[in-house]
């Protein structure tokens, strides 16, 4: 695999080396055949998204169709204007110059991505990629097999072959991959496989962006619409992949005096999403496999945790199922309390005042997301300015992925870099600095001889 992946690289290199890549015309072809591909493959893509997770379709739609095809469709339309050189002011010591910045693309890039919303973060760093001109491999996750082998099929039936390519496999592939010379590495994933992807790209002195995760808090003030934030909070943890979403809740921080209001809540809306047997909801999705089932059921199993479910908990193997699960003041000594739960658990942290509910967070690693629940302005003024996480949602969940307008990344432990819209573009872009001159505006004293008359200046 290591000399099929070095020739691998070599080609796409040779071929990025043509040009063939750098004209808007090749790029816009590229990401118009994406678009049909979405929507021809519309079936194809929800089924394989079915058989990998049991995603629902209304779910596979809105949260990676959709998604996927409206990144496309943005890049299209800014595509011309964000190739443009930029220009900026000429400095007094280049007079006379023009001065601008050329968006370039970096090269050869590498993108591996992960199972849990196969399709979009596959495709939506492909699409930035593309639009900023360079030559592609993506490497899709084997844990999510059929999105994988439909990626295998797909692309090469749409997009150019010669300079856009597919990878299967785990880790063994992956790690010959990342022996090669790239010119980005990006990845999504979690943040052990992160650093030996930075180890590795380090070798090269290769740019990362790592997409990784971390525990998302969402604090629920008592002064809110308690049933709105309740379905909110409901459907962007248990109704984004039932928890497996590197954006999903991980756990809640509200206050001793308002916990029981907002586990009533949680119970009803529950019970109306998914019925009094959420192992039967087709609108839940299953856990993704039977490891990632033992690591989430093994949280639980921990007696310190168990007593302290107060909804759920009911789990089926044969389906790799988990209800939802809310817990309530679990030792924070527990690995459901320290690490990623990534799954369908979601335990509540009592303060006796919601403003502790900030020291609390930044006492952990940097969040991906982080959430508040309030209509209180000064706590909503407290929990911008003091938090510090990837990006950050007032009175939702998740929801800000959707703006492409917004960069999308971590910070400190959750990742490096972001994406979508012009962010995707600028991720896989050199900005480079160009000045031109003319010959006019000679300025003696920057010439040898350093004569006193020339120090006076
Ligand atoms: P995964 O198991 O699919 O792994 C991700 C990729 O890493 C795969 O392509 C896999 O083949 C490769 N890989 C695994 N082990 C490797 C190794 N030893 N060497 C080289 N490559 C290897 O996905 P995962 O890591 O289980 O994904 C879940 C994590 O990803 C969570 O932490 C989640 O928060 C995070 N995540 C982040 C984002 C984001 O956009 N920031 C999105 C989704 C998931």
């Amino acid at each position: 695999m290591a000399v099929e992946a070095a020739t691998l690289s070599q080609g796409l290199r040779a071929s990025f080396r043509t040009g063939r890549t750098r004209p808007a015309e090749w790029r816009a072809a590229q990401l118009k055949s994406l678009v049909r591909m979405i929507e021809e493959k519309e079936d194809d893509i929800s089924n394989a998204l079915n058989a990998d997770l049991a995603k629902p379709r209304m779910e596979s739609y809105l949260h990676e169709i959709s998604l996927a095809k409206g990144a496309c469709i943005f890049a299209l339309k800014g595509l011309k204007n964000w190739m443009k050189p930029d220009k900026v002011p000429a400095a007094i010591t280049t007079f006379p110059s023009t001065a601008t910045i050329v968006p370039e693309p970096l090269g050869v890039v590498l993108i591996i991505s992960a199972w849990n919303y196969p399709f979009l973060l596959s495709i939506e760093p492909v699409i930035g990629a593309i639009a900023a001109g360079n030559a592609v491999v993506l490497k899709p996750s084997e844990i999510a097999p059929a999105t994988s082998s439909l990626f295998a099929k797909l692309l090469p039936e749409y997009v150019d072959g010669s300079c856009i390519k597919v990878v299967e496999g785990g880790i063994n592939e992956t790690t010959s991959l990342l022996e090669q010379k790239w010119d980005k590495i990006f990845y999504t994933g979690n943040g052990y496989v992160g650093r030996i992807v930075m180890a590795a790209a380090a070798k090269h002195l290769t740019p990362v962006a790592l997409e990784l995760g971390g525990k998302c808090p969402v604090i629920v003030d008592s002064n809110v619409d308690l049933h709105v934030a309740v379905k909110r909070i409901a459907v962007g943890k248990w109704g984004c992949n039932n928890g497996q979403a590197c954006i999903a809740p991980d756990y809640i921080i509200t206050t001793k005096a308002f916990v029981t209001e907002l586990v009533d809540s949680l119970k009803r809306v529950l019970v109306r999403f998914y019925g009094e047997d959420p192992l039967q909801s087709e609108d839940l999705s299953r856990i993704v496999n039977a490891n990632h089932f033992n690591r989430v059921t093994k949280l639980i199993e921990d007696k310190k945790v168990a007593d302290k479910i107060v909804l759920g908990g009911q789990i089926d193997e044969k389906q790799l199922k988990i209800a939802p699960t809310v817990l309530v003041d679990v030792p924070l000594d527990t690995q459901l309390m320290i690490g990623e739960i990534f799954g369908p658990l979601l335990p509540i942290v009592t303060v006796e005042k919601i403003e502790e509910s900030i020291d609390y967070i930044n006492a952990g690693t940097k969040p991906l997301a982080a959430y508040l629940f309030t209509k209180n302005k000064k706590l909503q003024e407290d929990f911008i300015a003091n938090v510090s996480a990837g990006g950050m949602l007032v009175n939702d969940v998740a929801l800000h992925l959707t703006n492409p307008h917004l960069p999308f990344g971590g910070v400190g432990d959750s990742g490096i870099g972001s994406y979508h819209g012009k962010f995707s573009f600028d991720c896989f872009s050199h900005k480079k600095a160009v000045l031109v001159r003319g010959f006019g505006g000679e300025a003696n004293a920057r010439y040898p001889p350093y004569t006193v008359e020339k120090q006076k200046i």
